[in-house]
């Protein structure tokens, strides 16, 4: 238990929020969900929002909303569609879970996104960060949200020192989250709580000449805001090495392959963890490789069904790419392979290199695509 709270006293605690609920009507960001008390636009906006920056985010909120205007819509989709129009966002198991969701509200809400905050906690995809968000967004239900920046801001207003994403700690800052929300505006507090942590309270050099609750900072007061919260212990980064085979025929087509299937997953379990590094999603034709990316690659392409010309074919080198996707370091050895005629293999796609958007695929196999075209 902390002795020391921010504010201290009822009184103080009215003072703070209306300092700070001022500042946000007067200086928050105008983005296209906060113009809708919409459930479905908002937790669309929550889930595109979770590691990607704002501005990258809209363009695609938009598309995405064009494309799928309700959560019908959505539930009625094909997976394919909705991962296209999610391809450069990453994370993809963002996207299948809220169409997932999507689909659990249709059956079992009728349509609308469940009031009730166990219920929304039960679909999947769904935390409590983002069902506090849509609840009090959408309907002034008074949860609050803690995220990075929420935990941030109160970290430093409270001084509280470690892993913030430690068990016990993460449950201290929910609990002093809910003390300070304003349940008569829980929906404005929230976000003005994480716009300050964006705006203001950033990770980095915060501004607090500018912070409407600077009186009340106890780091700022021991001089810590620099310093808090402090860093937490990364996860050693695990390197992966890859050969990818582009190939081209005279046409300027290519072929691509589709993410593995959760039954084919059990039992070829090496492929399984390629096609993650994919973003399961559609692919070129690759191997994991131990020791020499050449000869990986060819055996590998000789195993794929209609691929045994391929010890013959000339697999012509590219630069070597990375590519950082979570925790794993991947190097790409890549290899444009010509051909007259593409491996009629069961499973694959044949389209045009430079038409490969028409397929949901993974920001490394647009990576390597561009390698390639520029050669
Ligand atoms: S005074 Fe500085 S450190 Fe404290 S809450 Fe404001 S911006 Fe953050």
């Amino acid at each position: 238990m902390r002795e020391w709270r921010v504010p201290h006293s009822d009184q103080d605690l009215q003072k703070f929020r209306s300092k700070l609920l001022g500042w946000f009507h007067r200086h928050q960001r105008d983005m296209p969900w906060r113009r809708t008390r919409d459930p479905y636009c908002i937790w669309l906006s929550e889930i595109m929002l979770q590691q990607t920056r704002v501005a990258a985010a809209i363009p695609y909120y938009e598309r995405f909303l064009e494309t799928f205007p309700s959560v019908r819509a959505l539930a009625g989709a094909e997976e394919e569609d909705v991962l296209r129009l999610w391809a450069g966002l990453g994370y993809y198991s963002r996207a299948r879970n809220l169409q997932r969701a999507a689909r659990e509200i249709v059956e079992r809400h009728g349509g609308e996104f469940p009031r009730d905050f166990a219920a929304a906690l039960a679909l999947p995809g769904i935390g409590n960060y983002t069902a506090a968000a849509i609840l009090s967004i959408a309907h002034g239900a008074p949860h609050a949200v803690l995220d990075g920046n929420v935990a941030r801001v109160i970290a430093r207003l409270e001084a509280i020192r470690g892993d913030l994403r430690e068990g016990s700690r993460w449950r201290a800052l929910q609990t002093s989250a809910g003390r300070l929300l304003d349940i008569s505006h829980a929906g404005d507090w929230n976000q003005a709580m994480m716009e300050l942590g964006a705006t203001v309270c950033t990770p980095r050099a915060p501004n607090c000449a500018v912070c409407p609750v600077a009186e009340s900072c106890r780091a700022r007061k021991l001089g810590l805001t620099e310093t808090l919260p402090e860093k937490r212990r990364k996860r050693a980064p695990e390197k992966v090495h890859l050969a990818v085979a582009v190939f081209l025929d005279p046409a300027g087509k290519t072929i691509l392959f589709p993410p593995a299937k959760a039954a084919s997953r059990k039992k070829e379990e090496r492929n399984s963890e390629l096609s993650a590094l994919f973003s399961r999603l559609w692919h070129f034709p690759a191997a994991a490789v131990r020791k020499d990316a050449r000869t990986e690659l060819r055996r590998h392409l000789q195993t794929v069904g209609g691929m045994q010309m391929i010890s013959a074919a000339k697999l012509l080198p590219l630069p070597p790419l990375r590519h950082a996707v979570t925790y794993r370091e991947i190097t790409i050895t890549a290899f444009v392979v010509r051909v007259k005629e593409l491996p009629g293999a069961r499973t694959g796609r044949v389209l045009p290199m430079n038409k490969l958007h028409s397929l949901a695929v993974s920001g490394l196999t647009r990576k390597i695509a561009r390698a390639a075209l520029a050669r």
